[in-house]
């Protein structure tokens, strides 16, 4: 008996699993061997000489350019330019989503295993240019050496957990048994839609919503954020070396409330993934709900967005763990992210304690240029970030009694130093609103219900952490607070691809769980085939 065509592909898919070895996270490089150090010196060097360099678009294929430019600069040494790319018009994104959406039918006719079989190339790629990717990162968006090499290891574990849960996912899903029929489930893509990521996580982010999309079937517009483009047009052109054709994937960057904006609004358009800001994501939101003159559908809005997030201090914790958890998650990257720790709320019994030590243990936080890898913390993004978190600041010490820190690190860049700010009440600016830099807020809590209390009483619900050694309280933890990502006896930072799939609940976002096993079907859509057979 010959196979039916549905059924060779399910062998297909099948074979291709078969063949692939199981995820695990792609391992960290370690700086302290001096092999490791030489190359990612060599890569910077390498990165540098090219400084400057002019990155098109892609749109129906074709290289496009711009007669307005954006430059991307070293936050650094905001007097270098790292890049140049382009700034497209509303009506270029708008012919972007329109050949992404007539080339839908021809990509996704292309069998799952090939279009994982391509991320698994863009992975080893990158990872041949790890250092490179990671030394374009520490130069564009600020990030030191080991957080820059956790950026690309995280683009990797994206590239190579998605292919495989598309695998997963594709061929005929069994459903129920019923009477005498032959039923079955598939999951088909949705259509053309955007991928609109944020800066902070510049290579991991924009390639994972991007490569989602794409590895379910979907054809996708690209909009990086204006920040961090460079880096966006190094993936894409990994990805197009890897086999995606430019077609499935378009290139458009530009200013978000112009090009961002036309692809949302556009009646082609038929998904949005989304990460950036709570207010932004907002805006896509409505956006994306209005239904557009010549619409068919819903559009499908994944939007994930910012936090507040708090670390829980018990009386009964270790507060030395505590302290050393808390000081990384508030001020790795330089608070600068959507999971950092903004707020320590520390049981009355330890409170006096906790704060001496986190002081000391900050002041020990060295700030300066990404590139030396002697600096922990490097600068803040832009220089607009840099006056919106001093603006903070200002507010946090009428609000509280400065700790630590709390004005700008010498040098030319955006440098901010460490900033502590103790006795802050729940409901202060401070403790409240996404400052997005190295500002921590500590709040003192009568005892641990109180503290949970506290945490859980913000518009956002992202990440959390709690340190006790009592299992009682933990369990409560599990229970009570809100929030996507909870982490117990250990730092709301770090969440690793297939470990800790990842969103957050309230303003936080649609909790789309990031690099865990639901994410692709956020881009898909379900059939139910039933068949009477005939007499
Ligand atoms: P942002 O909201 O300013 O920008 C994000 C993206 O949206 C950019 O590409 C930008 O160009 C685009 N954009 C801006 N206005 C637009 C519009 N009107 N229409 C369409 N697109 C538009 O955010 P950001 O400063 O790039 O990133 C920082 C924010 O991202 C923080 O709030 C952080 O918490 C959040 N974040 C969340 C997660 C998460 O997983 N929840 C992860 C990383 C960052």
């Amino acid at each position: 008996m010959f196979a039916s065509t549905k059924e060779k592909r399910a062998m297909a898919t099948a074979e291709a699993k078969l063949q692939k070895p199981e995820f695990t996270n792609e391992p960290f490089v370690d700086f302290s061997k001096p092999e490791n150090r030489t190359a990612m010196e060599a890569a910077l060097k390498k990165v540098a000489s090219e400084f400057g360099r002019e990155y098109p678009m892609y749109i129906n294929g074709e290289k496009v350019t711009t007669t307005e430019k954006i430059k991307s600069t070293n936050p650094s040494h905001p007097s270098q330019v790292v890049g140049v790319v382009q700034s497209a018009s509303a009506e270029q994104a708008r012919q972007a989503i329109e050949s992404a959406h007539a080339y839908f039918h021809t990509w996704k006719k292309v069998p799952a295993e090939k279009r994982a079989e391509i991320l698994f190339r863009a992975a080893d790629i990158i990872r041949k240019r790890k250092f490179e990717t990671s030394a374009l990162i520490c130069y564009e968006v600020g990030k030191s050496w080991a957080e820059a090499d956790a950026d690309t290891a995280e683009t990797i574990d994206f590239l190579e957990y998605y292919g495989r849960q598309m695998l997963e996912l594709a061929g005929p899903h069994k459903v129920v048994p019923y009477q005498n029929e032959r039923n079955f489930m598939v999951y088909i893509p949705l259509g053309a839609g955007a991928a609109i990521p944020p800066w902070n996580f510049p290579a991991a982010i924009a390639t994972g919503m991007t490569a989602a999309a794409l590895v379910a079937g979907n054809t996708v517009v690209l909009k990086p954020s204006e920040e961090s483009s460079v880096i966006a047009a190094k993936m894409v052109e990994i990805l197009y070396e890897a086999g995606i054709p430019k077609q499935a994937l378009q290139f458009v960057t530009g200013l978000g409330e112009v090009a961002g904006d036309a692809i949302v609004k556009h009646p082609k358009t038929r998904f949005v993934a989304f990460t950036g800001s709570k207010d932004v994501g907002l805006l896509i939101s409505e956006a994306a709900g209005k239904r557009q003159p010549g619409q068919l559908w819903i559009k499908r809005a994944v939007l994930e967005m910012g936090g507040k997030d708090a670390t829980v201090v018990d009386e009964e914790a270790d507060v030395d763990a505590a302290v050393e958890g808390v000081a990384q998650a508030a001020f790795g990257y330089q608070g600068q992210k959507c999971s950092a720790c903004s707020r320590a709320i520390v049981s009355e019994k330890v409170y006096d304690s906790f704060v001496q030590k986190l002081v000391e243990r900050a002041k020990k936080v060295t700030v300066g240029p990404a590139e030396d890898p002697a600096n922990y913390m490097g600068p803040v993004v832009s220089e607009s970030a840099m006056k919106g978190i001093l603006n903070y600041i200002e507010v946090g010490k009428k609000e509280g009694k400065l700790v630590l820190g709390g004005e700008r690190a010498p040098g030319d860049g955006y440098f901010v130093k460490p900033t502590i700010i103790a006795d802050v009440s729940p409901m202060a600016r401070i403790a409240q609103e996404e400052i997005f830099g190295p500002v921590l807020a500590v709040i003192k809590a009568k005892d641990f219900d109180k503290a949970l209390q506290i945490a859980n009483d913000t518009e956002f619900g992202l990440t959390g952490a709690v340190y006790s050694k009592n299992k009682a309280k933990l369990e409560k933890a599990e229970e009570a607070f809100h929030v996507g990502n909870l982490y117990l006896n250990r730092k709301c930072t770090g969440a690793m691809v297939g470990a800790h799939p990842f969103g957050g609940f309230n303003m936080s976002g649609t909790d789309s769980k990031t690099g865990g096993k639901d994410y692709l079907l956020h881009f898909l859509q379900a059939k139910s085939i039933s068949e009477k057979p005939m007499n």
